[in-house]
């Protein structure tokens, strides 16, 4: 059993009711709550995963799109352009990596400038702040690794990168911070709505999970991804079917000479914004992603066919690419619906909300997402007065990899965990592991997403046994229930000598 007293691993169904349900927690559903955590309102997230992040929002480019990208009659591309805006702000607040490096997207022949020159009005009738038109010379002063074949391109200085989880980590940080309750592996399955009475008071949903627990809120708002299409039919909304579009990656090694200062974009084709060479927030190379339709909303698997494509595409832009500095592969799903966002209040279902097919520029979009919908809710008789002492502020922890010698001298006179590097790869401490844990980061993957440990170059080969351990020690769990991301993904076959 877990000995840890975190919110999100209360077993009970809660007693009191909800305002607001706000149901799934990748990046969607956490900027929503955050959100509503500024008003006196009590707030519920439910999450079928271990953890929050676990959905789409962990394996996408990691991209603050630039605002040209999409014609401003879509609603993505109007929040798109508010979502980029907010992102210095939310840094200030919320301490997450982020760094507005520039995008370029590089004509490779000069027939591809013609759609350069149509982003870039685009651009221009968005209000992309900066954006320019290139010649050849000046889009490779910009980034001097690309192919001597470019022809010329596009730059948004505004563009940039977050680390994608580390952005919803502190999202929820910050919203249990203001009150907001997460229950994690809550895995809606049935849902009723009950009118207004006088014996039970205000109309609300009653919301079931998968294990029996109960909560009560009288509003819904389903933030729930690929299984969007899922949740809407639980509570009696529209009939709809998300798809799910695969992107495939390569991850380069923090090594690669090839690392551009930009992220750089090909030409977009009629479905995908092409494949592209970005520079992660925290020094590595994603080169991908793909976009191939899939059968299965749990098909991540990676094909050495398609692994093969995303390095020719990536090479032809740029060369020094290597398939030496190649560490991994890993694959995400893109929750397909219409061409748009669909992000209304129901017509069918009462008191719910619909935050469905957010595919990309979902992560640049969603604090905009977060605005949209508590306006929406508003809109339908929430009654939402600001929290008096709401406060938007978390810090990020202490990373050794980023401490002086003084100061991790320092830490480590404090606490002797802070001395012993458990991830030799990405310089990560035993302390900052605990640290992790106790935040309810308490799987493999989740320790790996707050701490990097396991993502450097060995991929988990020397650490991972050490981070096993620990988990055991902190949370009481037995060596056969520490899961690589929960439910059955039990790694360990015996038990650790
Ligand atoms: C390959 C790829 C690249 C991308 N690159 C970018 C990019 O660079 N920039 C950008 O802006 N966007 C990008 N995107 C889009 C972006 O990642 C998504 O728009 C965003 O992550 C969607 O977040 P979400 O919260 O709506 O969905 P998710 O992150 O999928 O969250 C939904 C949550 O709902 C939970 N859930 C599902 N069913 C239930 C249930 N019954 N009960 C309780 N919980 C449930 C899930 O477990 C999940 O945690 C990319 C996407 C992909 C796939």
């Amino acid at each position: 059993m877990l000995t840890l007293q975190i919110p999100n691993y209360n077993p009970s169904s809660p007693a009191e009711e909800y305002d607001a349900a706000v149901i799934g927690c990748g990046v969607s559903g956490a900027n929503i709550a955050r959100r509503l955590s500024a008003y006196n309102i009590k707030v519920a997230i439910l999450e079928k995963s271990a953890d929050v992040s676990f959905g789409t929002s962990k394996a996408n480019s990691g991209i603050v799109h630039g605002g040209f990208h999409h014609n401003k009659k879509y609603l993505k591309a109007r929040l798109e352009i508010q979502g980029n805006l907010m992102f210095d702000q939310l840094r200030r607040e919320l301490d997450f990596p982020f760094k507005r490096c520039g995008i370029i997207v590089a004509a490779l022949h000069e027939d591809e400038m013609k759609s350069v020159e149509h982003l870039y009005r685009q651009g221009v009738e968005n209000g992309v702040i900066g954006i320019e038109l290139c010649s050849r010379e000046r889009i490779l002063e910009l980034e001097p690794r690309l192919s001597s074949d470019v022809a010329g391109g596009l730059y948004a200085p505004g563009g940039g990168m977050i680390e994608p989880y580390r952005f919803v980590f502190a999202l929820v940080e910050s919203a249990i911070k203001n009150g907001v309750h997460l229950f994690t592996v809550f895995k809606v399955n049935s849902a009723e709505f009950k009118k207004e009475d006088a014996a039970r008071g205000a109309s609300h949903w009653i919301i079931h999970a998968e294990d029996g627990r109960t909560i009560r809120a009288r509003y819904a708002v389903n933030a729930a991804g690929l299984f969007a299409d899922e949740v809407s039919r639980i509570f009696g909304g529209e009939e709809f079917s998300i798809k799910g579009r695969k992107g495939e990656y390569f991850l380069m090694d923090k090594l690669s000479k090839a690392r551009p200062d930009r992220v750089v974009f090909p030409v977009p084709t009629s479905v995908s914004k092409g494949m592209l060479v970005i520079p992660t927030v925290e020094g590595t190379v994603l080169v991908g992603p793909t976009a191939d339709a899939v059968d299965s909303k749990t098909d991540f698997s990676t094909t050495t066919g398609r692994l093969e494509e995303i390095l020719e595409s990536g090479k032809a832009m740029i060369p020094s690419l290597s398939r030496n500095d190649v560490i991994t592969s890993f694959a995400g799903l893109r929750p397909a619906l219409e061409e748009d966002f669909y992000i209304e209040p129901s017509k069918k279902a009462p008191n719910f909300v619909q935050v469905a097919g957010i595919q990309s520029p979902g992560l640049t979009a969603s604090p905009a997402i977060g605005e949209y919908v508590k306006d929406l809710l508003k809109g339908m008789g929430l009654s939402l007065t600001e929290k008096s002492g709401w406060d938007p502020f978390v810090s990020d922890r202490a990373r050794a990899r980023e401490l002086s010698p003084f100061e991790l001298d320092e830490l480590i006179a404090r606490d002797p965990a802070w001395g012993n590097i458990v991830c030799r790869c990405e310089q990560v401490s035993e302390a900052e592991i605990v640290q992790a844990i106790r935040l309810g980061h308490y799987t493999l993957d989740g320790v790996k997403y707050f701490t990097r440990a396991q993502m450097g170059r060995c991929q988990g080969g020397f650490c991972t046994y050490k981070i096993i351990k620990i988990i055991m020690r902190e949370t009481g769990l037995s060596w056969n229930e520490v899961t690589k991301h929960g439910g059955t993904s039990r790694l360990l076959e015996a038990e650790l000598s």
